[in-house]
């Protein structure tokens, strides 16, 4: 088992052997989730505080529900009611945190690389719950598991990834990730919609969803980020959903058997028909919610351990005993 990080900050940082790591623990998670009896003690007599500066349905709710299948304490800070609302800054309420122990710290907040500062600033383990358009990791290691669990492999696989990649911090994770695994990628969607620099990820780049979606594996479908954009992206939505939005006739360019995936939340008839993204002959998005649980439960464990690792050796001066 390999796996050195102390935080879980992005992928960017990961090794291809820790990416497997976190997948083949969380393969575990997934069948301890089936159970009726669902505890595990990975993260027994553990502090967790989660700290979501925007909005979250799956991502909070996963991560809670991770915490507390493995043991631990968690608490969930209601940002609305905090502090931060009189004003307090990021970071003085990361210390004020700081100082009541917590061993897990899991933060979501709208501006990329505020998890990362924050993470120099604490002596517990961070995970980024998605900052901005930076990162949003763990969704990229729940879409990893998702597409090894139903392509047998996660490697040499062409995936498409569709719709608003500006503003993505899912398209970011998951094309860095992909990319480290030796998969081919390809980004589609509207030229407003790519981020400036895209070439340097090495994916091929589409603004024709028949040409994109050629032969691909997996289809992965993207909301319209709309709290980030500050103008006119697209014309309408009627109108980028007849150019871009995935229906059954989109998919038949793809491979036969290519998987649909969508991280949540859902805008029907804008960027995905309501009918494919039910259909469970294609469509895996309820997976991915399952998978997301397991992910989290893999790399808090993970973290755990490094951390008990670390506290050892600064109780014996610093060597491994
Ligand atoms: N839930 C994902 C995120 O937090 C995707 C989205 O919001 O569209 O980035």
């Amino acid at each position: 088992m390999t796996f050195r990080a102390r935080h879980l900050l992005g992928i960017e940082p990961l090794a291809p052997e820790e990416i497997r790591t976190v997948l083949d623990l969380a393969d575990r998670y997934v069948e301890l989730n089936r159970r009726t009896v669902k505890h595990a003690d990975a993260l027994e007599g553990m502090t967790q505080i989660n700290m979501f500066f925007e909005a979250s349905t799956r991502t909070q709710a996963s991560f809670e529900l991770a915490g507390k299948r493995l043991g631990a304490d968690v608490m969930n800070m209601a940002v609305a009611q905090s502090s931060v609302k009189k004003g307090e800054t990021l970071i003085d309420t990361a210390l004020t945190l700081n100082a009541m122990h917590p061993d897990l710290l899991v933060v979501r907040h709208p501006n990329s690389g505020a998890v990362n500062l924050l993470a120099e600033k604490v002596n517990c383990a961070v995970l980024n719950a998605g900052d901005g358009r930076h990162e949003h990791p763990t969704q990229a290691l729940l879409d990893a598991l998702t597409i090894r669990r139903a392509k047998g492999r996660i490697h040499r696989l062409t995936v498409a990834i569709c719709g608003d990649i500006a503003h993505s911090r899912v398209a970011r994770s998951n094309l860095i990730l992909l990319g480290k695994m030796e998969n081919r990628v390809r980004l589609i969607g509207p030229p407003t919609l790519m981020p400036p620099g895209v070439a340097e990820f090495g994916c091929e780049v589409f603004d024709d969803m028949s040409e994109g979606l050629k032969g691909a594996d997996v289809v992965m479908m993207l909301r319209l980020q709309k709290e980030r954009m500050d103008g006119g992206f697209i014309p309408s939505e009627r109108e980028y959903y007849h150019r871009f939005g995935l229906d059954a006739e989109k998919l038949a360019h793809a491979a036969p058997d290519a998987i649909v995936m969508h991280p949540g939340p859902m805008n029907r008839g804008v960027e995905i028909d309501g009918t494919l993204a039910d259909d469970i002959n294609r469509s895996v998005i309820q997976e991915q919610v399952e998978m997301g649980v397991a992910v989290r439960m893999a790399a808090m464990d993970l973290l755990a351990r490094n951390l008990r690792a670390e506290r050892g050796r600064a109780l014996t001066g610093g060597a491994d005993v």
